[in-house]
């Protein structure tokens, strides 16, 4: 059951979750299977799955960081993750969740109205354009992404939006954490990032990692590229 496996994996993060958020988390996953009948969504079903690998993986950031009066956008967000479990938790983070699909953006607005968080910010558009818009880039106090490419290619997609002193948290496994961050070494200098910390956390037995780089300087103006050229030639 969704309620036991939030309950019971809440602590391992140290978080605890009041009755009020516990039922919009129910309404979040009845959502998703809803909708996921339509529109391919995410591959993860079955509510024992949602609870662990979307809502309390998700969770993990809130465990890491601060979230209370903190700005973040959750670049490739899909069907919400990580940032709309993390506002769910936290009412006073102020988040941007942006896909480059449609479809997803849709799912998402009409889900923010079935949960009452109106005041979620959500964008259909690519990072790299949204990016380059003054009110967007070097502002966030967050930027975080998960599953949407290798690090080095997510750098230069995340960074320009963080603000100096903010942070990219990337989520990734373990087994890649330590790789991914060893080819992403330029990237994240050349956008003026300087790697922070791993934070490393378990969900019920699966291991996973924050990778945490602090924005240290404003992302030099010829960043990002366009996608094509950050895919086939990233720094
Ligand atoms: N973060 C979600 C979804 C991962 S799938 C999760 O972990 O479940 C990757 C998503 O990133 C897709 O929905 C895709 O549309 C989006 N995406 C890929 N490249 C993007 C870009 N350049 N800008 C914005 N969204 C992008």
């Amino acid at each position: 059951m969704l309620r036991e496996k939030l309950v019971s994996g809440a602590p391992a993060l140290g978080l605890r979750l009041g009755g009020e958020q516990l039922s919009l988390f129910e309404t979040y996953a009845r959502e998703l299977e809803e909708y996921g009948k339509n529109v391919n969504l995410t591959a993860i079903t079955g509510e024992d799955d949602i609870a662990v690998l979307h809502f309390l993986d998700s969770l993990s950031i809130a465990a890491a960081v601060p979230l209370a009066g903190r700005s973040m956008i959750d670049v490739g967000t899909g069907a919400g993750f990580p940032g709309l479990p993390l506002r769910i938790y936290e009412s006073g983070l102020r988040l941007t969740l942006l896909d480059s699909a449609q479809k997803k953006v849709d799912f998402l607005d009409a889900l923010c109205g079935k949960l009452g968080l109106e005041d979620v910010d959500c964008r259909c558009g690519r990072a790299e354009e949204l990016s380059r818009q003054s009110g967007n880039r070097d502002s966030f106090d967050y930027a975080v992404s998960r599953a949407v490419a290798q690090l080095r290619v997510l750098c230069e997609l995340c960074l320009p939006f963080v603000r100096p002193g903010g942070t990219f948290i990337a989520m990734k496994t373990p087994e890649s954490a330590g790789r991914e961050l060893g080819e992403a070494s330029a990237a994240v200098g050349e956008l003026g990032g300087k790697f922070e910390r791993f934070f490393d956390y378990e969900t019920d037995g699966i291991a996973r990692t924050l990778v945490m780089i602090t924005k240290i300087a404003p992302t030099p103006g010829k960043y990002p590229r366009r996608f094509s050229r950050i895919k086939n030639d990233p720094l």
